[in-house]
């Protein structure tokens, strides 16, 4: 289709009706920047999924750059399928950069990638378009929105956030920055649909210092705590917690241990102990071991999966131990984590799960942080992605509600953004997929 050459436009190419699979074009006079290149985990097709680019070619000649918000799968994991048909430069904070390099690592393009290093609030121009970082934070280190500018056209792309005023790693987010933004005429935000179904607001990463406590100091055996790999502030806190209960602070899981590598060359977690090598598990006594692991969603491959099902290797579990899944549910995991948790307690081994106690919280925005979000900029208009249908209706009636325009859009339809933003077509739009097993 042919694009208006005066105008800013935005493209969701994947993340607009599912969580997952982010990828979002925005294009000026055929140049195009995308923001985060993620995959989705399809457990029924045992695949990691990914948007089809193939229409980008239709409404743009070139690529400028990659712009990573933060280091999460659903926003990074595509960058090896995807970059080799783009070849661009792929710009991100320091600590998203280490995990691009790492998930770059098996490839044999990963020398040749061009990488630019951006800091916590910095702006740039890429090409025609006028970009600047914006901290917010989220349950990851280091997540940036990209404030995004052409043809006189300005968006807040958030990619995923929270205004947690306790995220024990990594700044706060930047309200004065969102507050000027709120001054200068913005005419679009492309925002997080996550939680908006959910009143209220999200709890500070903060909060679980007291809770994780409180069931650590219960344990009188090993205590074993189950996270989101990625989650930078969740290790910390429990580094910190393992140290203030005498207990030692143990490492499992390649994923995990990726992280606190990413995490320590971009400067956190630098006064982390020593890990642990497996073979001097076994000497610690139970009660002064605490095991941050991977795992918490159920697969049987995963180092929890493997703690439940046998104690016959270096590192085990026993009756008297505590497991606590510090992490939600992701859809689609709860036969496998319901399996584990059994394996668990039938081995004598007590389960802890967020379902039932205050030891996780999310990452993403509830109604009452998005309507300060709103408050904040004073967007034109809202277009609410990273979400499934409900999710981003939510998301719709909420701005509508706050008496806003909504653009309520599915993967491949166009937007164009100026004094209105209207939906003035549609791109195809599709999905790829990676088998995870060879
Ligand atoms: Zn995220
Ligand atoms: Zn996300």
């Amino acid at each position: 289709m042919k694009l208006d050459p005066n105008k800013l436009h935005f493209i969701p190419l994947g993340g607009c009706g599912e969580i997952g699979m982010n990828l979002n074009v925005y294009v000026y006079q055929r140049s195009a920047v995308i923001v985060d290149c993620g995959v989705m985990f399809s457990a029924e097709k045992d695949a990691a999924v990914f948007a089809d680019i193939d229409s980008l070619w239709t409404v743009a000649d070139r690529v400028l750059a990659i712009l990573i918000t933060h280091a999460h799968q659903d926003h990074i994991g595509a960058l090896k399928d995807v970059w080799p048909e783009l070849k661009c430069p792929i710009y991100g904070s320091r600590f998203a950069i280490e995990m691009v390099y790492s998930a770059l690592d098996e490839t044999d393009f990963s020398r040749d990638v061009p990488i630019r290093v951006l800091g916590q609030s910095e702006a740039f121009k890429l090409g025609p378009f006028e970009i600047e970082r914006i901290p917010l934070t989220h349950s990851t280190v280091e997540m940036g929105a990209f404030v995004i500018a052409a043809a006189g056209s300005t968006v807040l792309h958030t990619g995923d956030w929270t205004f947690d005023s306790d995220p024990i790693v990594g700044p706060l987010s930047d309200l004065k920055a969102l507050e000027k933004l709120g001054c200068q005429n913005l005419n679009a935000v492309v925002g997080d649909s996550t939680n908006a179904l959910e009143s209220g607001w999200t709890a500070s990463e903060g909060s679980l210092r007291a809770t994780l406590l409180d069931e650590i100091q219960k344990s009188a055996g090993r205590v074993c705590v189950t996270i989101f790999s990625s989650n930078v502030a969740r290790i910390k806190l429990l580094a910190d917690l393992a140290q203030e209960t005498g207990r030692t602070f143990v490492v499992l899981g390649r994923s995990i241990e990726t992280v606190v590598r990413a995490a320590q060359s971009a400067g956190y977690l630098t006064d982390l102990p020593p890990l642990v090598s497996p073979k001097q598990y076994g000497y610690l006594p139970p009660g002064q071991v605490l095991v941050v692991c991977t795992g918490s969603q159920g697969s049987s491959n995963s180092m929890l999966g493997r703690l439940a099902k046998d104690n016959r290797n270096d590192v085990y579990l026993e009756s008297g131990d505590t497991v606590l899944f510090s992490a939600r549910r992701v859809p689609g995991c709860e036969d496998d984590i319901d399996t584990v948790q059994a394996l668990l307690k039938s081995r004598g081994i007590e389960v802890v799960d967020a379902q039932t106690a205050s030891i996780h919280v999310s990452g993403h925005p509830k109604q009452d942080e998005l309507r300060m979000m709103y408050s904040l900029v004073k967007p034109g208009c809202v277009i609410p992605v990273h979400g499934m249908a409900k999710h981003l209706d939510a998301h719709a009636n909420l701005v509508k509600d706050m008496g806003l325009l909504a653009e309520r859009i599915e993967n491949g339809d166009v937007v164009e953004i100026g004094a209105t933003c209207i939906r003035i077509g549609r791109v195809p739009s599709g999905r790829r997929l990676r088998p995870l097993r060879f």
